[in-house]
């Protein structure tokens, strides 16, 4: 196969630089994709501060090296994937418009992952958003996300899910996510409104249950 990467057309997009916490190449453990192959690109920099968040180390994004979109694109290309996960961390906080323009070169599908607290920069194949109660969703972000993920910590999580919901366009995939260290007791709730709201569908993040990432 050609080596799109090297792609004139690509060249223009690929010279822009953002943290990256980590890169690596796994299946989709959650939501709407789960079990899906996709290269997970995990972006530096958070700004939500939710107090069960598991990846608190992406926070501060100093900490984390800057990469070229250039560096991406071959780490993409070199892992053979099909889907691109941009994830963190809080994506938004980056217009990750040249990103998306430098994958489209070498025709991956481009998912996205964010709490839609700032605008979403960048043309995205899925949206799955994900509401913290920490920091406001932007209202723009609502309409154009096709997946809808709360993540469960308390009993009153669930109406505050389905306020969400009322929000979202009426195509957008509904799930509940327990909180992983709360799983097995939020489920005893989660499950009763799940059986009565059958719109919604549950979420586990079946990577941790698997050890893999
Ligand atoms: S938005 Fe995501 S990365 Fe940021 S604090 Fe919440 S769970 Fe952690």
């Amino acid at each position: 196969m050609a080596d799109k990467a090297q792609d004139p057309r690509a060249s223009e997009w690929t010279t822009g630089l953002l943290p990256v916490m980590e890169t690596f190449y796994s299946l989709q453990g959650e939501g709407a994709n789960q079990g899906k192959p996709a290269f997970f690109i995990r972006l530096g920099g958070c700004d939500v501060g939710c107090v069960w968040c598991d990846v608190k180390e992406s926070w501060p994004a100093q900490l984390h090296p800057q990469k070229t979109f250039h560096e991406l694109l071959l780490d993409v290309q070199h892992s053979g994937a099909q889907n691109v996960v941009v994830t963190g961390g809080e994506p938004t906080l980056y217009d990750l418009g040249d990103l998306c323009r430098s994958l489209r070169a070498i025709s991956v599908s481009i998912w996205l992952e964010t709490a839609g607290t700032g605008p979403i920069r960048g043309d995205f194949d899925w949206i799955c958003l994900s509401p913290k109660k920490f920091k406001p969703v932007l209202e723009e972000n609502y309409p154009v996300a096709n997946e809808l993920k709360v993540v469960v910590y308390n009993k009153s999580d669930l109406e505050w899910a389905r306020l969400q919901s009322e929000r979202v366009n009426e195509s957008c995939a509904l799930f509940l996510q327990p909180e992983w260290s709360r799983e097995r007791a939020s489920l005893d709730f989660i499950l009763p409104f799940l059986l009565e709201n059958p719109s919604w569908r549950l979420s586990l993040q079946t990577h941790k249950y698997l050890g893999v990432r």
